[in-house]
């Protein structure tokens, strides 16, 4: 079994503290959130930072609560909390669902959505969603704060706009229209314990009951290097009726709108057609949230 390298722990109390740590231990110091993937990567011995400093004792980090216009998610809290979340099933079901398909119960009970975010991974579960709600990220250091839509968050895999005397405190998710319907699915070779060999977020906003489409977000994930907008398949839906033929059209430019590569879970092609099915199932379920709130 691999050792985890010696490393000394702060569990700052503040962020105040926290941002003395960062700034005096510069770049030999490590965030740790639920560490189940620093952790992973330092026992690979990918990394070996000599201090991780701890957010598990700010407790601005844990809100999780409705504001007047929307919803804000503090970065510390756990995936399992996001998926049991009433409120959140309530207003933003594309975020819980993504959050109930994450990992295992064992993941999703230490597993932070700001260390899902920070990681950057391009099959990562909670991205996608939070993009297909329009999240912004507000990101702290000691010289202020500062909110990143999170389209412009991502740079590549492992990359991101972050900068290493940040902290990512919250997810601010404003309050969607009415006659909005959502959905995410992933598709994996097993039903839990996976990474998505695709997956898709899908949110359509209607004019008024039975109208026409007034604003339409199709997120891919694991088809390029960072979860992308299917542009051209959102393109086509807008001021049109979601007929069965519009979703198949936005459905197949969508497999033109992504890059996926082959690997050891899935094939270039294999993963396009696999976009489409999703697409198509994405859309018609976020019609049919629409039409079950009317
Ligand atoms: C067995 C297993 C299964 C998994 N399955 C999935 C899956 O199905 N879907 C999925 O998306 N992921 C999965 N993961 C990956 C991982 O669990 C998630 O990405 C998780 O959300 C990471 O959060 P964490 O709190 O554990 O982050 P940590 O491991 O603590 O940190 C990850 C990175 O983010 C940085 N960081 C964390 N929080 C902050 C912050 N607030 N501000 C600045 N930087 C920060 C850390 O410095 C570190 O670089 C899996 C991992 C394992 C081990």
């Amino acid at each position: 079994m691999l050792l985890l390298p010696r490393f000394d722990y702060h569990e700052p109390e503040d962020m105040k503290s926290a941002f003395a740590l960062m700034s005096g231990l510069k770049t030999n110091a490590k965030i740790i959130a639920g560490g189940t993937d620093l952790l992973v990567n330092m026992k690979k011995g990918l990394i070996s930072p000599k201090y991780l400093i701890s957010l598990a004792k700010m407790k601005e980090l844990f809100v999780l609560e409705p504001r007047k216009k929307g919803m804000a998610i503090g970065s510390h809290v756990i995936i399992s909390d996001l998926a049991e979340s009433d409120v959140l099933w309530k207003n933003f079901p594309v975020i819980a669902k993504a959050a109930s398909v994450l990992g295992s119960p064992l993941i999703r009970n230490r597993a932070t959505i700001g260390g899902n975010i920070v990681t950057a991974r391009p099959a990562a579960d909670l991205p996608p969603a939070l993009m297909a709600v329009g999240a912004k990220i507000e990101l702290k250091s000691k010289k202020g704060k500062r909110e990143v839509n999170i389209d412009e968050f991502f740079l590549g895999p492992g990359k991101t706009v972050i900068r290493p005397d940040e902290i990512l405190t919250k997810i601010i998710v404003g309050e969607l229209p009415p006659f909005t319907g959502s959905d995410y699915i992933k598709l994996g070779h097993r039903k839990a314990l996976e990474i998505a060999i695709v997956a898709v977020a899908s949110r359509i906003t209607f004019d008024k009951p039975q109208g026409v489409i007034r604003n339409a977000r199709i997120i891919l994930s694991a088809v390029a290097p960072q979860a992308i907008h299917a542009v051209s398949a959102e393109k086509i839906l807008i001021n049109e009726k979601p007929t069965e033929k519009l979703i198949e059209r936005a459905a197949t430019l969508a497999m033109q709108d992504c890059r996926p590569i082959t690997d050891i879970r899935g094939g270039a092609e294999y993963r396009k057609e696999i976009v489409k099915v999703l697409v198509k199932r994405t859309l018609l379920s976020a019609v049919k949230a629409v039409n079950r709130k009317k």
